[in-house]
């Protein structure tokens, strides 16, 4: 176990002190969790091999699941990525900084062991003012992926990171609460038109308006595909919370007391039953734990504050979990399709009859 140095910081109150020791663990080789305005990240020199693997080290991540490099300027893109597309320049000009990655051709400096062995790197730039400054003091190329042991929920508060990975890494840098609250959309730039990998804050639609026709890689939302997604990441198990958790679509009232009857059969079994609710539906259900995502048709609610949920009912120990479904439409999108991975896929959808179809 290492000692592991967390400092708080406000992005409106930077403490250089911190910045630089965080910047000079970085060249040294090692690793330094840090708030971005989508989850927090786990971060280590994207161009130094030895870094990228203990980065997997200390999230116990499978070594074919490619990072995301982090960068602050226009200029780092060009020495990390072989061609930049028109569309790539277009997408940054509105996008970035922001929550939104983008997939090139990899250029020989960027080691395989960060790419995890792809020929192909994802690169972002993030706003965050913390995130900046620390990038930029350790020399402008951050290797992170999401700073969670992997298969738990990704970190939208320090303490999560505190939890994971305490004693596994050198620093953690706690800039409070995560924005979003959910992992960056992804966008693959390298193949014949532009497919989006991974959906999340920056939808759809609002890649459309600027580049065009947009695909989205069909294993994102479809609850049986067969085929390999290809962001490698997105095959493993995520977000799973330790409890069993269904989901629940439908009208309503029907969804309510569908999930109050299953709830109070669980209860007469003894077990601790939770829902995921809306602000409007709350007050209705009966389990030893209900927790609003927010109000109904406010989806970017549900975006920051669903993976805090997931580790609350690990924390309280919950083993029964229903959710309502969220609307796919805007953000929901993205909330549903972690939310769909946090359920291993069980979706109950309620007919007129009130009984699954
Ligand atoms: P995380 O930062 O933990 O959200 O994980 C990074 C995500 O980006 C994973 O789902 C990866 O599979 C995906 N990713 C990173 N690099 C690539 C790449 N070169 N091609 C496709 N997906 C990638
Ligand atoms: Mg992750």
């Amino acid at each position: 176990m290492m000692d592991t140095k967390i400092i708080r910081m406000d992005e409106e109150n930077i403490d250089r002190k911190a910045i630089e020791l965080a910047g000079n663990i970085i060249k040294s080789g090692g690793l330094v969790a840090f708030p971005t305005e989508t989850v927090y990240g786990l971060g280590g020199d994207a161009l130094n091999s030895s870094s990228s693997k203990k980065i997997y080290a200390a999230k116990g991540r499978p070594s074919d699941n490619p990072l995301i490099i982090h960068i602050v300027e226009m200029s780092a893109l060009s020495a990390i990525v072989n061609k930049i597309p028109k569309a790539a320049y277009y997408l940054a000009e509105k996008y970035w900084p922001g929550p939104l990655t983008m997939i090139f051709e990899k250029a020989d400096c960027v080691p395989l062991e960060t790419t995890g062995g792809l020929d192909t790197v994802a690169v972002r730039m993030p706003s965050n003012q913390i995130a900046r400054e620390f990038i930029r003091e350790a020399g402008g190329y951050i290797a992170a992926p999401s700073a969670n042991r992997s298969g738990r929920p990704s970190p939208t508060l320090a303490k999560y990171v505190i939890e994971d990975l305490s004693g596994k890494i050198d620093m953690i840098l706690d800039g409070g609460q995560a924005d979003i609250g959910l992992e960056s959309t992804i966008i693959d730039l390298t193949g014949s038109s532009p497919v989006i990998l991974r959906p999340g804050y920056i939808t759809e639609e609002m890649l459309r308006q600027v580049i065009g026709e947009v695909e989205a890689d069909q294993t994102i939302l479809e609850e049986h595909s067969k085929k390999a997604p290809k962001a490698p990441g997105m095959k493993y198990k995520h977000y799973a919370p330790r409890g069993n958790l269904i989901i629940v679509e439908g009208e309503a009232g029907q969804v309510s007391a569908y999930i109050n009857d299953k709830l109070s059969a669980f209860h007469k079994e003894g077990k601790r039953t939770g829902v995921i609710a809306t602000d409007e539906t709350a007050t209705g259900y009966v389990a030893d734990s209900v927790k609003s995502a927010g109000k109904r048709g406010q989806e970017e609610q549900a975006a920051k504050c669903l993976f805090r949920i997931l580790r609350e009912f690990d924390d309280e120990g919950i083993e029964i979990i229903y959710a309502e479904g969220f609307e796919q439409k805007g953000v929901g999108q993205a909330v549903m399709n972690r939310l769909l991975k946090a359920a291993g896929r069980q979706v109950v959808r309620l007919s007129g009859e009130n009984s699954p179809i």
